[in-house]
């Protein structure tokens, strides 16, 4: 597997080069046609030049001379022509190649070795134009020149051909550099972040959540994963610490009872105490308990996971409630508290959901106002039908929660203000299963209270399938 910045580099700098090479090698074609044309254009001129010159001779009346011939061959042969005439009945008047074999052969080499460094690969050859001398329908003779073709330049055309071609390429290589360094920035400048989120994504796979990236990206979506990753490690730490807490809480919250248990029973073995009916009571007392503190935990465990598995069935609310309040009469009546329910709507209905779980809700609710409301106090329960909600609501004129505490009481294990309720018993979980039971029923809970004054616990539970009666 390749590396994100290899392959971010591979990939722009392939498609750079493909670019360069391909608007190189288009400018400098474009650019030698174009130029190839003004130098066909002035070798056609050259040569009309020179038939032009001829002619005249021979229109002036008599055949020119060897010396007006020699002078237009030597300038012909200075710009790489050799120049023969001849007249129209094939008499040769001048050939420059005779006059000068070594020259001209000189010349030719020298036409080959610069078409060859413009075209390396170019096949040239020596070739012949022949241009008929002719004015008002009379033909006078020939002129031939001959040249290395099929396409010849100057030495300075050569050179100012291969400086445009040399500096075009150079302009190509160093755009190339450029955009080669501009990509590795880029290349670098994207990679990395991506590089460093799944640098933290391995720390936090392997259990390392305090891991943080601690720089920003300008590119949006790479931000929102730096932010995503950030508080998925930050939310996987709070986790872990809160495991962690739990544990230490439950294991403080069972080894008081335990230890008390404990030392009783080694107390009777030694034969410190007797064995009397208060102590297997209090043995008892301190064992249920401890069995009611595992339940609850049992019953956290199962509420609290995404998926609470609810056992539906169809029930009257309002029996499940008074029932419930029933079964609270003694403990009421032992404290003095008066506990009265009142049903706000008429009409009878089935409650289509989890009857049992339902029923842990109201305990915990009318249990929780038994403990936190002192003797003679009052407790009122209602139920009411609102929109396509049930609304149940648990009022008592106890001891009160504090605004900082509200929102904390729904939390595990959490207990307000500890020397106000640490007379009464209590482990804190019981409001954190009523919420997950409430919450997976589709409803909401809620509480206000004024320290001193009281609490009203208000439970919304969607009303779902309803029959009516
Ligand atoms: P527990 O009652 O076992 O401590 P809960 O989860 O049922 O645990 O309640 C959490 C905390 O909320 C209690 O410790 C108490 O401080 C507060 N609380 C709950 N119900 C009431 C109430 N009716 N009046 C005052 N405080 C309450």
């Amino acid at each position: 597997m390749n590396k994100l910045k290899h392959k971010l580099i591979f990939v722009y700098t392939t498609l750079i080069l493909i670019l360069i090479t391909t608007l190189a090698l288009t400018s400098s074609k474009v650019f030698m046609d174009n130029f190839n044309e003004y130098v066909a254009s002035n070798r056609e001129k050259e040569a009309e030049n020179i038939v032009n010159q001829v002619l005249e001779l021979f229109k002036s009346g008599s055949e020119p001379t060897y010396e007006e011939l020699y002078a237009i061959g030597v300038n012909a042969l200075d710009n790489g022509l050799i120049f023969m005439v001849n007249t129209d009945y094939e008499n040769q008047l001048i050939c420059m190649s005779d006059i000068f074999p070594n020259e001209s052969n000189l010349m030719l080499a020298k036409m080959e070795s610069t078409l060859e460094s413009v075209y390396p690969h170019l096949q040239g050859e020596y070739q012949e134009d022949k241009f008929v001398l002719e004015d008002n329908g009379t033909t006078y003779g020939y002129v031939t020149l001959g040249y290395y073709g099929p396409i010849y330049y100057t030495e300075f055309e050569a050179m100012f051909l291969k400086a445009v071609k040399h500096s075009i390429y150079a302009t190509g290589f160093a755009f190339f550099i450029v955009s080669g360094i501009i990509v590795y920035v880029l290349a670098r400048k994207i990679s990395e972040p991506i590089s460093r989120v799944s640098e933290m994504a391995t720390e936090i796979g392997n259990g390392n959540y305090k891991a943080n990236i601690d720089f920003k990206s300008s590119t949006v979506e790479i931000q929102n994963l730096i932010d995503s990753i950030n508080s998925l490690a930050h939310n996987l730490e709070i986790n872990q610490q809160a495991k962690k807490q739990m544990s230490i809480n439950y294991t403080h919250e069972l080894r008081t009872p335990l230890t008390c248990v404990l030392t009783t029973i080694e107390g009777m073995q030694d034969k410190v105490f007797d064995i009397t009916d208060e102590r297997l009571d209090s043995l008892h007392q301190e064992v249920t308990r401890i069995t009611k503190m595992i339940n609850d935990v049992d019953n956290l465990i199962e509420t609290s996971s995404s998926e609470i598995a609810l056992t539906k069935n169809d029930f009257i609310l309002e029996e499940l409630i008074e029932n419930t309040i029933s079964n609270f009469e003694n403990s009421y009546a032992n404290k003095n508290i008066s506990l009265n329910f009142k049903k706000l709507f008429n009409t009878d209905s089935n409650y289509l959901a989890d009857e049992e779980k339902i029923k842990s809700v109201v305990i915990n609710l009318i249990s929780n106002a038994l403990k936190y409301t002192n003797e003679n106090g009052e407790v009122n329960v209602t139920l009411d039908k609102q929109d396509s909600n049930y609304i149940i609501k648990v009022k008592d004129n106890g001891i009160g929660i504090s605004k900082e505490d509200k929102d904390l009481i729904f939390e595990n294990l959490y207990r307000a203000d500890q020397s106000r309720v640490k007379e009464v018993e209590g482990f804190g979980v019981g409001l954190t299963i009523t919420k997950n039971i409430v919450v997976a029923h589709n409803g909401s809970i809620d509480v206000n209270s004024k320290i001193g004054e009281g609490s009203e616990f208000i439970v919304k539970l969607p009303l779902g399938r309803v029959y009516e009666k």
